[in-house]
């Protein structure tokens, strides 16, 4: 009798666990917190600022110059000179919109190391399956070196450096952005999370119950409306990556 109340309170105890946690959509700051004063999207401040707003984490971009240094950067070129033909010394001294030099990934990893908010790792694709797997190798070694392995997740919307994550770090979150694969079928790959535009989502809702019944985690992008933002928490994704994270935390926190 004793052993049945256990059995019951540990199956309770882990419904609401279960519960709990899928019903609390988390946020995340794309491009860090750069909509407010003295930031930028992917600057350190956008990092720091997104850390002070109390979000889940920050997102932001990286990918190798020609020497293989892993720079934080959204386009492929920077003032007209593109990144993965140029070396790391002809791009050290640029600066981004509010003044800070080209944060490199190492930049980033100690600032986000010292704040509490995960960092949503983007690697973007490179020109060929060497080059990127070559970023992948840097980048999670790098990770490793600063001991953020728990603290950094992945996304990409290269299927083929989600595979080369899932083999080098086959606990990280890993999730993948191209909105063109079934939960299921990423899993059986090693890949254990969806990053979909919402309109993918409101095409695909029952991805959300086959992830989750993976035991996949959900974030969607970049969803800067209220109505959009509330029909997502309803469809009870884990993550709304956004422009506006100090709105969705409001309709989160609700
Ligand atoms: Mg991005």
């Amino acid at each position: 009798m004793k052993t049945f109340k256990h059995s019951l309170i540990l199956i309770l105890l882990s419904l609401c666990c279960i519960t709990g946690v899928q019903a609390q959509t988390k946020v995340i700051a794309h491009r860090g917190f750069w909509k407010t004063e003295g930031s930028a999207q992917n600057s350190i401040t956008a990092l720091q600022k997104a850390a002070e707003a109390d979000v889940y984490g920050s997102e932001f971009d990286v990918q190798l110059t020609s020497d293989g240094v892993v720079v934080v950067n959204h386009d492929d070129a920077i003032h007209g000179i593109v990144i993965g033909n140029t070396p790391y010394e002809k791009l050290k001294n640029i600066t981004i919109s509010n003044g800070e030099k080209l944060p490199t990934l190492e930049d980033y990893l100690k600032a986000g190391k010292k704040l509490d908010v995960q960092l949503i790792l983007e690697i973007k694709p490179h020109k060929t399956k060497e080059i990127e797997d070559q970023a992948v190798e840097t980048i999670v070694r790098m990770v490793k070196k600063y001991k953020l392995t728990k603290k950094v997740e992945y996304i990409s919307f290269s299927l083929n450096i989600c595979e080369q994550l899932a083999k080098l770090t086959p606990k990280s979150e890993i999730a993948y952005l191209n909105g063109d694969i079934s939960p299921k079928e990423l899993k059986s790959k090693g890949i254990n999370g969806i990053d979909y535009h919402f309109n993918v989502l409101y095409k695909h809702p029952e991805w959300i119950e086959e992830a989750h019944n993976a035991k996949m985690k959900v974030n969607t992008w970049t969803v800067d409306n209220d109505k959009d933002m509330q029909r997502l928490i309803d469809m009870k994704v884990d993550y709304l990556t956004t422009d506006e994270p100090l709105k969705a935390k409001k309709l989160t926190n609700k």
